[in-house]
């Protein structure tokens, strides 16, 4: 945790032995074991099914030197790019033209084209288009659906291009994909990558989504898997518009995490969320008040707990190694608490959810205006071991006015609160083996919020800095905050 230089800790350092500034005071082992780790749940809670994407038409280029998109331009109901533009990352490339021809030279070939002409001399023959070739402010564009024998000419390599999903493969580039099933319990699907994949993961009802914008993964063999399992029941690959993409359908939640290597994803069923929650929010359930016409009700009132992966953007918080910055951990540390917490039946909402900066204010603000029932803020250090748990120091009486004042101590009211809160956390990660212990500090944003609110900072456990992006480290940690919260849940929401 590196606090921003607006964080005053009002309390000698003896009584509250935390280093504002870490210092480096070893060398540490680098053993960047940076595991990424992508959280999502699919659950069917959860509110209307995301809206279809719509792009732009791109066609998507894999090539060994270079993977890139470019746009697609209808002409005549005919899709175009510009052959320029689709050469150049892949060598030399010079283009000139009179309106009329457009002359070309790529590497050590040149060619000649016309305007609204489909035939063209390359390389000293003559080449047919499956539509004309054009010229548009001195660009030249060609049909798509005659780059399968176009780029051979120019390019001395095979290609393939699969035309209907606008995806172009130059070379031996493909990612092949397998599956294989684990039928454990709960069941995992394992999806295995010849090379490192980096995909986008999202989720809507019964479905994980896994979009592949840069990798250029080919089929798994056939399009659709059905699996003899109860949970996941299958697994679908499609191709459109320079995207690949795996669903993996199931009946409960899934969660997807990545190896080190990137080179398998693991998505796994994970316990569902409890139907009935037990906890809700203060004040008497109303059983005669009906929902708005149209609208599902949800069964009880859920607690929304706002977690706040502290830093971000430009502010990096500590630098945890050469290469590591708090921010990043702070992040993948919120996304694992915000699944540990909705299997256990909270809503959750996370500050940023990217790397995105926000001021302490905004963050205040945020979580006020959100009437969340508990705000939980995650930062991380290399110094020391296992975790701290911080509560709010309010200013002491007297000694300011007014509206400044009242900001400021905006957490009164809720600061018993949070002192259980803090006390239930240490209590569920003692139980976890982790070294940790409350203090209070007079940080913000924890003084400016009116809900329980407390800020938890992670520290390496035995296997050092390490720890830190350790998928099994912060899960622990993850698993234990939110069992604490579960056991105060009564407690939880804005104070009168
Ligand atoms: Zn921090």
């Amino acid at each position: 945790m590196r606090w921003s230089s607006k964080l005053q800790f009002s309390v000698p350092s003896s009584q509250f032995p935390v280093s504002r500034f870490p210092l480096r005071t070893e060398n540490w082992e680098l053993r960047t074991r940076v595991l990424a780790i992508l959280l999502a749940t699919v659950t069917l809670l959860s509110a209307a099914p995301s809206a279809p994407v719509t792009d732009e038409a791109h066609i998507s280029v894999y090539s060994p030197v270079a993977v890139y998109t470019l746009p697609v331009l209808e002409r005549g109901g005919r899709e175009y790019v510009g052959l320029l533009e689709l050469l150049e990352p892949l060598g030399r490339v010079s283009s000139q033209t009179d309106g009329r021809r457009w002359r070309l030279r790529y590497n050590t070939v040149d060619a000649d084209f016309a305007a609204g002409k489909t035939r063209a001399r390359i390389h000293g023959h003559d080449f047919d288009f499956t539509a004309p070739f054009l010229i548009e402010s001195s660009r030249g564009l060609v049909p798509l659906s005659s780059l399968s024998a176009l780029l051979p000419r120019f390019l001395g390599t095979s290609i393939n291009f699969r035309e209907s999903a606008r995806r172009l493969f130059i070379g031996d580039v493909g990612i092949q994909a397998s599956f294989r099933l684990d039928a454990t319990n709960p069941p995992r699907l394992l999806l295995n990558f010849s090379a490192p994949v980096n995909p986008t993961i999202s989720t809507e009802p019964g479905k994980l989504r896994m979009v592949f914008k840069r990798d250029p993964v080919v089929s798994p063999g056939s399009q659709s898997i059905s699996f003899d399992n109860k949970i996941i029941t299958h697994a679908s690959y499609s191709e459109n518009n320079g995207d690949a993409e795996l669903d993996v359908t199931a009946n409960q939640p899934l969660m997807a995490t990545f190896s080190d290597d990137r080179k398998t994803i693991i998505v796994s069923a994970v316990q569902p969320a409890p139907a009935t929650p037990s906890g809700v929010r203060t004040g008497p359930q109303n059983p005669t008040q009906a929902a708005p016409a149209g609208n599902i009700a949800p069964a009880t009132h859920r607690v929304l707990a706002v977690v706040d992966p502290a830093h971000g953007g430009e502010e990096r918080g500590a630098a945890l190694t050469d290469t590591l910055a708090e921010k990043d951990v702070t992040l993948g540390f919120a996304r694992l608490l915000r699944h540990e917490l909705e299997t256990r039946g909270f809503a959750v909402t996370l500050l940023r959810d990217a790397d995105t900066s926000s001021t302490l204010d905004q963050r205040a603000t945020a979580a006020n205006v959100a009437r969340a029932g508990i705000y939980i803020s995650l930062h991380a250090t290399s110094q020391g071991s296992g975790a701290r748990v911080y509560t709010a120091l309010l200013p002491v009486e007297g000694t300011s006015n007014g509206l400044f004042h009242a900001w400021n101590a905006a957490q009164a009211p809720a600061l018993p609160v949070s002192r259980i809160v803090s006390a239930a956390i240490v209590t569920e990660m003692q139980k976890k083996e982790f070294p940790v212990r409350g203090s209070s500090a007079s940080l913000r944003p924890l003084n400016n919020l009116l809900m329980p609110a407390v800020a938890v900072e992670l520290a390496p456990g035995a296997d050092g800095v390490a720890d830190l992006t350790s998928a099994n480290y912060q899960q622990r940690a993850a698993s234990a905050i939110a069992d604490a919260v579960v056991s105060v849940r009564d407690r939880l929401g804005v104070q009168p």
